[in-house]
């Protein structure tokens, strides 16, 4: 392959969104694979990235200029999916988190928080990005509340 086709990691390992800039997440084929649609001609690298920008059509991609849009996904994937679970591993939606803080007591969130922290919990495969989802859920609840 032509060097100069060749996007290099920098030096932490990371490399930014080819179409919307955003840092992204290395994921391992254990993670990619389980959220791709198997008959997608696109063949990632071993070592690929997740960008977590929510506008971004672009789901995975990897230093050889290749990429997974989110039209290529077995399922729809949060944030790019508003509707899509923010767990993977248990199932929470938006949703969920909204109906917490019109009850004005994170049950649901304090739920998964524990769950997310069990061994069923199975984030390498079940999340996007193959990190918890733990800093996502706490997210959306401090924005619904308006605390964020
Ligand atoms: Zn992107």
């Amino acid at each position: 392959m032509n060097k100069a086709f060749v996007r290099e990691p920098d030096d932490t390992g990371q490399l930014n969104c080819p179409a919307c800039g955003s840092l992204g997440i290395a994921v391992t084929r254990e993670t990619w694979s389980a959220h791709v649609r198997p008959s997608v001609g696109t063949q990632l690298a071993e070592s690929a990235f997740f960008c977590p920008f929510a506008k971004c059509q672009i789901v995975y991609f990897d230093m050889f200029e290749r990429h997974i849009t989110t039209g290529e996904l077995l399922h729809g994937v949060y944030p790019k999916d508003p509707s899509a679970p923010i767990c993977g591993c248990f199932g929470l939606t938006i949703e969920d988190v909204q109906a917490d803080v019109d009850e004005g007591t994170p049950t649901r969130v304090r739920e998964l928080l524990a769950k997310a922290n069990s061994p069923e919990a199975r984030c390498r495969t079940c999340s996007p990005s193959g990190q918890p989802c733990t800093p996502e859920v706490q997210r959306a609840y401090m924005k619904l509340r308006g605390l964020a």
